[in-house]
């Protein structure tokens, strides 16, 4: 049995997009460190096979597939993961999409796509493991947003908006819940390495030595600097922090 501030033996996670990822990197982490894991996503094969990869290396997995911008389907993985593992302790709101085009090119139903994938699934989410959470006697909420958060580009105008709102979400829940002693932060990833900016390297020219130019780290991330900071805000390490929103970005966000 593992011990410490970092210790999550008995712990129950649910990561959305967990099956790939940045969502996978903080799945790795939070299982190296004990906690049993339900992985949220739509693509089962993917999901599956993450399931696979935890339990070979001796944790505690499910899938369950659904889609976080449905409200049914979000309750029933809630009620899903609660029966199975008889609680849930931690929620790492971490599916997202973006389209990228300029705000006069993104039609309403683009636009309702991407606030309802990065931002609503995590209202959704959240209020659905609440009553949980409470009865567990606390719980941490993880919300991934983006160095969208601060900055604008002219290529984002639904994800950075989504993304800026995740962080007054969150900020909103560490306050609203503080007294069931529920922390809430988010984590603002930089350039990081997967099949989601794999579209946008090739979407967007020169983007790859653009974002190399500008990250004091010189590389961009990838999946494995995930873990660390699953833990640390998934723990009794983070028991007095709330309501942050920490960049993982290598010193992107701080570079003049
Ligand atoms: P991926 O495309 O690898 O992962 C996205 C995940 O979200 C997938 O696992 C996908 O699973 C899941 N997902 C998407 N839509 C839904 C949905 N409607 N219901 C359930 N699951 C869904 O991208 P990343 O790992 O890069 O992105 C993860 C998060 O990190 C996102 O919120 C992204 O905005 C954020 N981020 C990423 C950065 C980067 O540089 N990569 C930078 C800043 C933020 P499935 O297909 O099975 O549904």
């Amino acid at each position: 049995m593992k011990s410490g501030p970092f210790n999550l033996s008995g712990k129950v996670a649910i990561v959305t997009g967990g099956n790939g990822g940045i969502g996978l990197g903080m799945v790795r982490g939070l299982a190296e460190a004990g906690a049993a894991i339900a992985i949220v996503g739509r693509n089962e094969a993917k999901s599956a096979a993450a399931v696979a990869e935890l339990e070979r290396s001796g944790a505690r997995a499910i899938s369950v597939v659904a889609d976080v911008t449905d409200k049914a389907a979000v309750a029933a993985v809630a009620e899903r993961v609660a029966r199975e593992f008889g609680r849930i302790d931690i929620l790492v709101n971490n599916a997202g999409i973006n389209i990228r085009k300029p705000p006069h090119a993104l039609d309403i139903a683009e636009w309702n796509s991407v606030i309802a994938t990065n931002l609503t699934s995590a209202f959704l989410c959240s209020q659905a493991v609440y009553p949980a959470m409470k009865a567990a006697g606390g719980g941490k909420i993880i919300n991934i947003g983006s160095m969208m958060s601060i900055f604008g580009a002219s290529f984002a105008p639904a994800y950075a908006a989504s993304k800026g709102g995740i962080v007054q979400f969150t900020r909103s829940c560490a306050c609203a819940w503080a007294a069931d002693n529920i922390q809430a932060n988010a984590v603002l990833p930089g350039w990081i390495d997967t099949d989601l900016t794999k579209q946008a390297r090739e979407q967007i020219d020169g983007l790859h030595d653009r974002v190399l130019a500008r990250t004091p780290a010189a590389r961009w991330g990838g999946i494995g600097d995930f873990g660390g900071i699953a833990v640390f805000l998934a723990s009794a390490a983070s028991d007095f922090v709330t309501g942050t929103a920490i960049p993982v970005d290598g010193g992107y966000s701080i570079m003049g």
